[in-house]
């Protein structure tokens, strides 16, 4: 109850969202644990002074934290649990406006805060989990150290970058009137590289594959990174701490989240060494269909996408990875087209379990997938009167889940 009533008070404190508040207290106990911890450790999870200064006071106020006062007289160090103290040395009051001594407090979360904050998480999670798919959680919960993020467009869509249905309709100006109805058949199925290709005889414009990987690096090349923390979930992906994140976007947004040395993103055919790439140390995008940067390593028709899927180079490297860890699909929709194809020629290679977060998940789209050893993270998204579901409900969904892996 107790903590029900702190995120209350974060969250009007500090200006943010419920959600948000629950995070940032979660995110303080998993960076400090049991250990103890001066004011400087909260100014490293990004609090300025004043915030600092209220939460501490909130921990005490609620019997949250236990509090010591470490303080130094002529060389010796001295430690006690009151503030003001008289000082054990030299008998002089330490209080707040003391310059003689130097002294700083020192913090532990009680173990009543631990298992309250860890109870809460947990029961935010089980809110988003569908009950249907809980064992395949707890599954991929377990073999998290070994699982590779496969991402999909809807990591990057939050940033203001189009969907592959999105930017497909964005090329329908540059379709002659009379193919438009067929164009469109074919992007309303997902079948985006026949889509591309089709515009290619369809279009005055872009009538080759060089013209078509220009004009989609441009729908791609400016991602809005600025927007808060809140609204997407790059940070929990890198704490998944991969050596590798797979991708069939062009984008190369995650990058700009890693933590530490920033290496640059990798194409999956140009993987020498697949052992040594799983083995690394550094996060690595590996791109598996090209990258804005290299317009012309973008596979963008269905020529090119045939081609690189027969491949044996190729399918040897995706083979190597597939062997030795298990995918988690994020950012995709099972019934898009495009997801079903890859995902077949994926697991044509090699078999192994693999793992997807997917909205509202149906039952027989499930077992489908779950016949080619897909297994489901089914999460609970609203859905509005259109049947959209809620996309700022589904980053939380997806935060939440990806934060109680690790
Ligand atoms: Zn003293």
């Amino acid at each position: 109850m107790s903590l029900t009533e702190l995120v209350n008070s974060v969250t009007t404190e500090l200006n943010v969202t419920e959600v948000g508040a629950g995070r940032l207290i979660t995110t303080l106990v998993k960076h400090i644990g049991k250990q103890d911890f001066t004011k400087s450790s909260f100014i490293k999870v990004g609090l300025s002074d004043k915030d600092i200064k209220f939460m501490i006071n909130e921990l005490q106020v609620r019997g949250y934290v236990d509090m010591e006062i470490s303080y130094e007289c002529r060389g010796g160090r001295y430690t006690s649990n009151d503030f003001p103290v008289t000082c054990e040395n030299c008998g002089v009051m330490i209080k707040d406006s003391d310059h003689e001594h130097e002294y700083d407090f020192v913090y532990s979360f009680t173990n009543e805060f631990i298992n309250e904050v860890q109870g809460y998480n947990k029961q935010k999670v089980f809110e988003y989990l569908h009950p249907d798919y809980v064992v395949n959680y707890y599954e991929l919960k377990s073999k998290i150290s070994t699982v590779v993020p496969f991402l999909g467009a809807g990591v990057s869509a939050p940033f203001g970058l189009p969907t592959w249905t999105g930017m497909l309709e964005s090329f329908e100006g540059n379709v002659t009137r009379a193919n438009l109805n067929y164009y469109r058949r074919l992007v309303s199925a997902g079948n985006v590289f026949e889509a591309l290709t089709f515009l290619t005889s369809s279009s005055t414009s872009l009538t080759t594959e060089a013209s078509i990987q220009k004009a989609i690096a441009s729908k791609f090349a400016n991602p809005n990174l600025n927007i808060p923390d809140e609204e997407h979930f790059m940070n929990e992906l890198v704490n998944l701490d991969s050596p590798i994140y797979l991708t069939s976007n062009y984008d190369n947004i995650l990058p700009n989240f890693f933590k530490g040395q920033r290496v640059n993103p990798i194409l999956l055919n140009e993987v020498e060494d697949v052992r040594s790439l799983i083995d690394s140390a550094v996060n690595r995008v590996v791109h598996i269909h090209g990258y804005i940067d290299r317009p012309s390593t973008m596979i963008v028709t269905k020529k090119q996408y045939d081609e690189l899927y027969t491949n044996e180079g190729y399918k040897a490297k995706l083979n190597a990875i597939l062997a030795q860890r298990h995918l988690l699909f994020i950012g995709w929709s099972f019934a898009d087209e495009y997801f079903s194809d890859l995902y077949s020629k994926l697991v044509s290679y090699v078999g192994g379990e693999h793992y997807m977060f997917i909205e509202n998940p149906v039952m027989h789209q499930a077992q489908k997938f779950g016949q080619q050893n897909l297994k489901l993270i089914g999460l609970n998204i609203p859905v509005d009167d259109s049947g959209y579901s809620d996309k700022k409900v589904l980053v939380q969904a997806i935060k939440t889940v990806l934060d109680s892996m690790v």
